[in-house]
């Protein structure tokens, strides 16, 4: 185990509020010192301080894990602000997450001279933490959000016997709408498919993420190969049957769907996604505009 009393910690523990090991693969975290109070093999969830009864969206803990780097975020809690920093350590070949927590007691310390009341700097840095995670062009989220979401998600619903089922969408000759029209043209599509997708997903429930290009992932909490199946295609239709009309053209669009659903043999996120992506070769295969799973 850490060594938590050793040199390095005493003075990390006088630099910051708090310092604590946090694994983000589940969100737990190991110990804590806070000051002088430490507290070993704690199981309670790491995002509980910050009252969000959830991982947070731009969770820095697991960017520093995956990327193997050191993050900073600014953070709320009530009215009062925080700067976080996440790094990676290894202790006997394990890789764990060290978070220092300290108080900002001076929003001038954020965005400079203006003076914002405790409101509007939670709202602003809420924002901040939402763009981090969010693709520039269609406001789903992104690559990002999935390499460090998806698999919390997967490790999670298996956790808690909940079933889960994500779907790999392509849009179909998406090459030839950039090579009849124009490239903005092709990104005006990309922005009103998603748009279409967010009105018939279920709002809190289920996630539409940007993996690359004119490809996405939708993830269903909760919901069987059946239930997916039924979703995909009320969306798909949804799609056929928008009317996507730019500069006095109407394009018509489809979208090709691949869907995979946690099972004993497919009990994380790249095998999850590995299974969607080989269900839409065969959607694409079959002739496109159609949903294919298991
Ligand atoms: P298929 O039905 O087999 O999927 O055919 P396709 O033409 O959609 O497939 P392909 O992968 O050959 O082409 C995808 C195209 O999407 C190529 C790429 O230039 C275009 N694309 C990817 N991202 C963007 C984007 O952000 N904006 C625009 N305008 N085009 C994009
Ligand atoms: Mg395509
Ligand atoms: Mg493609």
């Amino acid at each position: 185990m850490i060594n938590l009393k050793g040199d390095s910690f005493t003075y990390l523990r006088k630099m910051f509020d708090s310092v604590r090991i946090v694994n983000p693969n589940d969100c737990s975290e190991i110990s804590i010192l806070n000051n002088d109070i430490e507290c070993k093999n704690r199981t309670e969830s790491c995002y509980r301080m910050w009252g969000k009864g959830t991982k947070c969206n731009n969770c820095i803990s697991s960017r520093a894990y995956n990327e193997d780097g050191t993050f900073i975020k600014f953070e709320c809690s009530g009215e009062k602000t925080y700067l976080v920093m996440a790094m990676p350590i290894i202790d006997e070949g394990k890789k764990y997450i060290i978070e220092t927590i300290k108080e900002i007691k001076d929003g001038r310390f954020i965005y400079g001279e203006e003076n914002f009341t405790p409101n509007q700097l939670y709202e602003k840095i809420q924002h901040n933490n939402e763009l981090i995670i969010l693709d520039e062009l269609t406001g789903a989220f992104n690559r990002r959000y999935i390499n460090e979401n998806l698999p919390t998600e997967v490790s999670k619903a298996i956790i808690s016997n909940n079933t889960l089922s994500l779907a790999m969408l392509d849009l179909d000759d998406f090459k030839m709408i950039n090579d009849t029209y124009n490239h903005a043209m092709g990104d005006f599509i990309i922005k009103e498919f998603v748009k279409v997708v967010k009105e018939n997903i279920r709002r809190h429930n289920d996630w539409i993420a940007r993996y690359g290009g004119e490809e996405f992932i939708i993830v269903f909490r909760n919901t069987d190969k059946e239930e997916a199946y039924t979703l995909c295609e009320r969306i798909r239709k949804a799609v056929q049957e928008h009317v996507f009309f730019k500069d006095n053209i109407k394009i018509d669009l489809t979208v090709s769907f691949g869907i995979s659903t946690i099972a004993e043999d497919v009990n994380n996120s790249e095998l999850l996604l590995k299974n969607a992506d080989d269900n839409l070769y065969k959607a694409k295969d079959n002739g496109k505009n159609r949903v294919e799973k298991d």
